[in-house]
């Protein structure tokens, strides 16, 4: 094939630029993949002893309120009416989580109502005055009072992101709901499930393309082949979503990110924890959630006296390790500055995705940056013939 773009990574971003590109355009388009497989960090295998959908990169929940990208992911895959519902369990007790009404009332041994509770979180985060809540931990205080706070996040986060928690957004803790009902669900989206027959399923038909090609195995950076980056740059546009530093060979220092490793046990049991993510904030347990794939799907026929669990344990990232989750400290944004003005002067060459941006992006946002790519920088280039004017990593 001879592409009009090469796009580094097949993940939910690579693919949805290719599937545009392709389709919209009628373009050629490479992806190449240093995994064996598609789909990035959502991929998932179906267990054939069990039939039990394993996700192979930790938990992958779709959700999204954005009706572009519903419609958008819609057609290449149904969903199931799953909800995300998380338990947590603390001090030999186990809770809802996100913290909501039937938490605290469990937590201070109460019944207040949700006036009641909510007066008790406002006088517990008096504590911060009136000063406007500018980390991870005072946005977390004014959320839902130190106690909690102490309880549920902040050992948790320490096991998950191993950095002062005044050096992390306050971002990162705002993913999470607090409510004042008993509604535990996880997210606050107007839509959500999980992909019917699979995420490998739906992931592999946004690659169905006749001109669309794939090369797995095939590392961007890796010279003596065809797709090489020496190769490529320079000669044919490139999408890429690999991480940014490793780009520009670390050149303004490396990009602080955590990873995951994930414990996996396949148990004589028909169900282990009864629900499919149990979190575990207290410092004494080493590792961050249990995961049990099996919840995930209660509409499939599995096997019924087995089921697989990952424990999910966090540390900072170092080479040859997957990069998955940004620090993001105020260091990491400083080098990111960086970045961007290098990603601007990298002709031809456009940066996407959760790696490219050094951002913390769920499924939904990948797909709706890069069908905003789509419409701002490729549809002018491919529609227009005009220069592919990179908006340098922050794309
Ligand atoms: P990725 O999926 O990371 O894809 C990037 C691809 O680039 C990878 O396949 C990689 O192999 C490839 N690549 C990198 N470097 C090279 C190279 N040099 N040469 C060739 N290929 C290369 N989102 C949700 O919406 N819900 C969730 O519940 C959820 N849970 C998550 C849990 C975990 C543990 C993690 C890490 C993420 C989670 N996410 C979740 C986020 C979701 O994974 C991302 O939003 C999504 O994967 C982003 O897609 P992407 O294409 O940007 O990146
Ligand atoms: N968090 C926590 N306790 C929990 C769940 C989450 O402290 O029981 C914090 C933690 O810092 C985590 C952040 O909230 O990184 C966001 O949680 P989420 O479940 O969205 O994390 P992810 O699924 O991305 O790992």
């Amino acid at each position: 094939m001879n592409p009009d773009l090469v796009v580094v990574g097949a993940g939910l971003f690579g693919l949805t630029v290719a599937q545009q590109v392709a389709e919209r355009f009628g373009r050629k388009v490479l992806v190449l993949d240093r995994r064996h497989h598609v789909g990035g960090n959502a991929y998932s295998e179906i267990d054939p002893e069990t039939g039990i959908e394993v996700h192979q990169y930790g938990a992958h929940l779709f959700h999204t309120s954005n009706e572009r990208v519903w419609d958008y992911v819609n057609r290449f895959t149904s969903f199931t009416g799953y909800q995300h519902r998380v338990y947590t369990s603390h001090g030999g007790e186990v809770y809802p989580m996100p913290i909501n009404l039937g938490t605290i009332n469990q937590f201070f041994r109460a019944s207040y109502s949700p006036d009641e509770a909510r007066a008790l979180i406002r006088e517990q985060a008096a504590e911060l005055g009136d000063k406007e809540p500018e980390n991870f931990v005072e946005k977390g205080v004014s959320l839902i009072g130190r106690p909690l706070y102490e309880a549920f996040i902040a050992h948790y986060t320490a096991k998950q992101w191993q950095t002062d928690p005044e050096k992390l957004s306050a971002d990162i803790i705002s993913r999470l709901p607090v409510r004042f009902t008993y509604d535990n669900r996880y997210f606050n989206d107007t839509y959500e499930g999980l992909p019917t027959d699979g995420y490998a399923a739906w992931l592999e038909r946004m690659a169905d393309h006749p001109n669309i090609e794939v090369r797995l195995d095939t590392d961007f950076f890796d010279a003596g082949h065809e797709l090489s980056k020496g190769t490529v740059v320079g000669n044919v546009p490139v999408v890429y979503t690999g991480p940014v530093d490793r780009y520009f060979d670390y050149q303004a220092g490396r990009l602080g990110w955590r990873t995951i490793d994930l414990e996996e046990q396949r148990l004589d049991v028909g169900d282990f924890q009864g629900c499919p993510v149990m979190n575990y904030p207290d410092a004494d347990v080493p590792f961050t959630r249990i995961l049990e794939f099996r919840h995930f799907h209660p509409e499939r026929e599995m096997a019924t006296d087995q089921t697989i669990i990952h424990r999910e344990y966090s540390r900072f990232a170092g080479d040859g390790d997957e990069p998955y989750y940004p620090v993001n400290t105020p260091e990491d944004r400083q080098q990111l500055l960086t970045y961007r003005d290098l990603g601007r002067a990298e002709r031809g060459v456009l940066f996407g995705g959760r790696l490219g941006t050094y951002k913390y992006f769920d499924m939904h946002m990948a797909i709706g940056a890069a069908l905003s790519m789509v419409d701002n920088k490729l549809a002018p280039h491919f529609e227009r013939g005009e220069a592919l004017v990179s908006g340098g990593v922050d794309a």
